[in-house]
């Protein structure tokens, strides 16, 4: 599994971040994502596609 996200459209509503905080995060200073793990693990991966589809901005892109 691999993660992109486009950060430039991200809205900062933090969704990814509640969904799978293994995997995301969200920066202090204005809210956008933050990918904490690129190549998360195996028993993350419902947790990151779940995420992708929750994203209201849609910028999550999982491979
Ligand atoms: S769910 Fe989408 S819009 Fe919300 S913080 Fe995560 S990447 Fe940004």
């Amino acid at each position: 599994m691999r993660i992109s996200v486009d950060t430039a459209k991200c809205v900062a509503s933090g969704m990814c971040a509640f969904v799978a905080p293994e995997v995301f995060d969200q920066r202090a200073e204005d809210g956008v994502v933050v990918i904490r793990r690129w190549d998360p693990p195996e028993d993350q991966l419902d947790a990151v596609h779940e995420a992708a589809v929750r994203c209201p901005a849609q910028v999550i892109d999982v491979e």
